[in-house]
């Protein structure tokens, strides 16, 4: 399979406030679904931060199924985002769901997320481009390969060379499970485009007990890192507490993931 469609200048290494992704840097980007509260946001931010996640992820726009859902804190949201980075010094990845919020999105965010929802999204596309600020951009829920590539090109004609790919489960015939992690994606993406590639396993499993196991064989898959939810209390998490990570078990996860991903790499004592 060749598809030559990648052909704007793009970095192999993708570098978001001194974090790297890609070219044989491998991280964990941890946090809630959503920035929720004060306390939620620090909470999390210090215990990942501790335990090796080199991100924060959090949403503050939340694009949800039901208009009736919880929708997000949005530009206080944004604010508990720049609070939680000022202490922590972890970069901020928050997704940017509407061009019209561009402006207060990138004054905190150092990685925009695109969601799933919004992968042809062409608009915000070129608009999280002009930013600047590196993207990570979600594989849409029936896109291939193919046209996830066509969409990071959006965001490189704009002359921005960051952009961080992220298979995060496909819909299927299987219901058994939220999505289907397409882990194959991980190496065919490397073989198509030097963008860094990463796995999203917890929208995939939407179960937090298969979280682990799914981002052992991301890591395994040669994934370039793994975006991960976690929440203090994830029974009372507003959105997506089935699929969060007890935030106490953060650092043995943190650890066994990161083994992996040494092993795969050759990085360390542990070799295959
Ligand atoms: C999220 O990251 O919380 C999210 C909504 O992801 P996706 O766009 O992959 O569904
Ligand atoms: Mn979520």
């Amino acid at each position: 399979m060749t598809i030559v469609i990648d052909e704007e200048p793009k970095r192999m290494v993708v570098e978001a406030a001194g974090a790297k992704l890609g070219g044989g840097h491998f991280g964990i980007i941890a946090g809630p679904c959503t920035v929720e509260s004060r306390e939620q946001t620090l909470e999390v931010a210090r215990v990942v931060a501790d335990n090796g996640a080199i991100m924060l992820r959090g949403g503050a726009y939340k694009p949800r199924t039901s208009p009736r859902s919880f929708q997000g804190l949005g530009v206080e949201g944004l604010r508990l985002l720049q609070e939680a980075k000022e202490e922590t010094g972890l970069p901020i990845v928050t997704e940017l769901l509407d061009v019209r919020d561009v402006e207060h999105v990138a004054e905190v965010a150092d990685v925009i997320q695109i969601g799933a929802r919004n992968m042809q999204n062409y608009a915000l596309l070129t608009e999280a481009g002009r930013t600047g600020i590196p993207v990570l951009l979600k594989r849409g829920l029936s896109a291939t390969l193919a046209e996830l590539l066509m969409s990071a090109e959006y965001v490189l004609k704009e002359g921005n060379p960051d952009v961080i790919l992220c298979e995060r489960g496909i819909r299927t015939f299987e219901t058994a499970y939220r999505f289907t992690l397409d882990l194959l994606a991980v190496p065919a993406l490397k073989e198509m485009t030097d963008l860094p590639v990463i796995v999203d396993p917890s929208h995939a499993a939407g179960r937090r007990d298969w979280v682990e196991p799914m981002s052992l064989a991301a890591a395994a898959a040669g994934a370039d890192g793994i975006i991960v939810e976690v929440h203090p209390d994830p029974d009372a998490a507003l959105c997506d507490g089935s699929q969060s990570l007890e935030l106490d078990r953060f650092a043995a996860y943190s650890e066994r993931v990161r083994q992996v991903a040494d092993v795969v790499r050759g990085v360390g004592s542990a070799v295959l």
